[in-house]
């Protein structure tokens, strides 16, 4: 993989959303053909021997890169949303933020037993995110499931993957 073209097409936001934040903005990456390529190819050598039958995307920026690598995976998408988007019946998990209480979903009939999950967002930061979204997509009871970032922030948030289940395999392109 190309890092540095990746590295060079992220764009960082110095106090957005609010002052202190510097945010990792990947809208940059995805305009660009050639980081779209690397980033897909990237998933798919990492998950190519895995079985993957189902990537859910984390909304939103989660699901761009989803689909590059369903397709080149031969897996199927599930959208992992905020509440009321999704149209048909759903389950749900609540988790903790630094202000209240977030809530995600993803359909009820979208995941089986007999699925190999990868779980897909743009960024770890502390894990909670993801740590819900896994705990949402072990209610359907998987085979297996592993964890797929874009971006992970290992010096300022060293302490991140811990909090994710020792049978979760998490990796991240950056
Ligand atoms: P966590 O739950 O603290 O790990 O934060 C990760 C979630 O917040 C992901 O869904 C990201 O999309 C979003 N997020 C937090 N910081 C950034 C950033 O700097 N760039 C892009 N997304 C971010």
């Amino acid at each position: 993989m190309n890092k540095q073209i990746l590295l060079d097409n992220l764009r960082v936001i110095p106090d957005w959303p609010i002052k202190g934040v510097h945010f990792r903005d990947v809208t940059t990456m995805f305009k660009s053909p050639e980081c779209i390529q690397e980033l897909s190819n990237a998933m798919y050598d990492l998950y190519k021997d895995k079985g993957i039958t189902k990537i859910v995307g984390i909304e939103s920026r989660g699901f761009v890169l989803s689909s590059a690598a369903a397709y080149l995976l031969h897996a199927g998408i599930v959208l992992c949303r905020k509440p009321g988007k999704l149209p048909c019946e759903t389950i749900q998990q609540s988790y903790a933020k630094e202000y209240g209480v977030d809530t995600i979903e993803i359909h009820k009939d979208a995941i089986t037993p007999d699925d190999v999950v990868l779980l897909h967002d743009d960024l770890l930061a502390t894990g909670g995110t993801m740590k819900a979204a896994c705990d949402l997509v072990k209610k359907f009871h998987p085979k297996k499931i592993y964890c797929n970032f874009i971006i992970e922030l290992q010096s300022e948030f060293p302490h991140a993957r811990d909090i994710f289940d020792k049978d979760i395999e998490v990796t991240s392109l950056l």
